[in-house]
């Protein structure tokens, strides 16, 4: 997938943005959660929710009966340890790991084994990188130790065996991830689910991961929107940062009322 210079200014009223939006009736929302519902911390495990943000994806999921997911980067129990006590529709590791209304369903974690070790060492030997496990899928986040960014690319492309496992960068991190998988993927599963079918796709996210999801929306002829102007992207709308989101979709919550 190719992906061009953004074509879509910064929208930075998030009444302008909400306006952009299909009515939450008739839409299914997906929405990826670092960098785009919550904003990065240096370390990806001490990100919690706020009962504000909480309390208006509930408000969220009611008005579009019930077609919300989130699709991200993380496992799908580190999502539930974020928006405790909510339990979401869910799509983990990049697409990965799958919580439909109905059914659950993850790649074999196995895939993964020969990486383990040779990535936990390197961690060891290098103070400041965070190796983050999630099953199906391994990141490594290079944030406090930038310098390395090329040396680990290099470390993980090794580990790519057959086309089966695949190199995914993002913000000061990357990941092997099934090749088979992304965040398209994971959106069009849900799309075949009857809660979310006939309705129109709405995708929010912030980073190069998110790309094959705003693909996937523009393909099934629903809006793409990227949170955060500073890479290149095939989403249609750009808003300009996570606080001016999380007002657009409370608008979003309060025309349906
Ligand atoms: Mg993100």
């Amino acid at each position: 997938m190719s992906i061009s210079a953004a074509s879509t200014s910064v929208i930075a009223d998030p009444e302008m943005a909400q306006l952009a939006l299909p009515p939450l009736s008739r839409a299914a929302v997906f929405l990826d959660v670092d960098g785009t519902l919550l904003d990065l911390k240096p370390d990806p495990r001490e990100v919690v929710s706020h009962a504000a943000l909480r309390e208006m994806l509930q408000q969220l999921r009611s008005a579009c009966d019930g077609a919300l997911a989130l699709i991200s980067g993380r496992a799908i129990s580190d999502l539930d340890r974020i928006f405790s006590p909510l339990k979401l529709h869910a799509a983990g590791a990049h697409g990965g790991q799958l919580r439909l209304p109905e059914r659950e369903w993850a790649l074999n974690p196995h895939l993964m084994d020969h990486a383990r070790a040779p990535l936990r060492s390197y961690e060891a030997q290098h103070p400041g990188l965070l190796l983050e496990d999630k099953g199906v899928s391994l990141a490594v986040h290079y944030r406090h130790r930038p310098e390395l960014e090329a040396e680990i690319e290099r470390l993980m492309a090794k580990l790519c065996p057959r086309g089966e496992i695949t190199l995914q960068r993002g913000k000061h991190v990357v990941e092997l991830r099934p090749a088979i998988c992304d965040k398209g993927t994971a959106i069009a599963a849900f799309m075949q689910e009857p809660v979310f079918q006939n309705r129109e796709p709405v995708f929010f996210g912030d980073d190069l991961t998110d790309e094959a999801g705003f693909a996937k929306v523009n393909e099934l002829g629903g809006v793409s929107v990227r949170v955060g102007a500073s890479l290149p992207s095939v989403a249609k709308l750009c808003i300009a940062d996570v606080s001016t989101l999380f007002e657009c979709l409370s608008l979003w919550v309060e025309r349906m009322k």
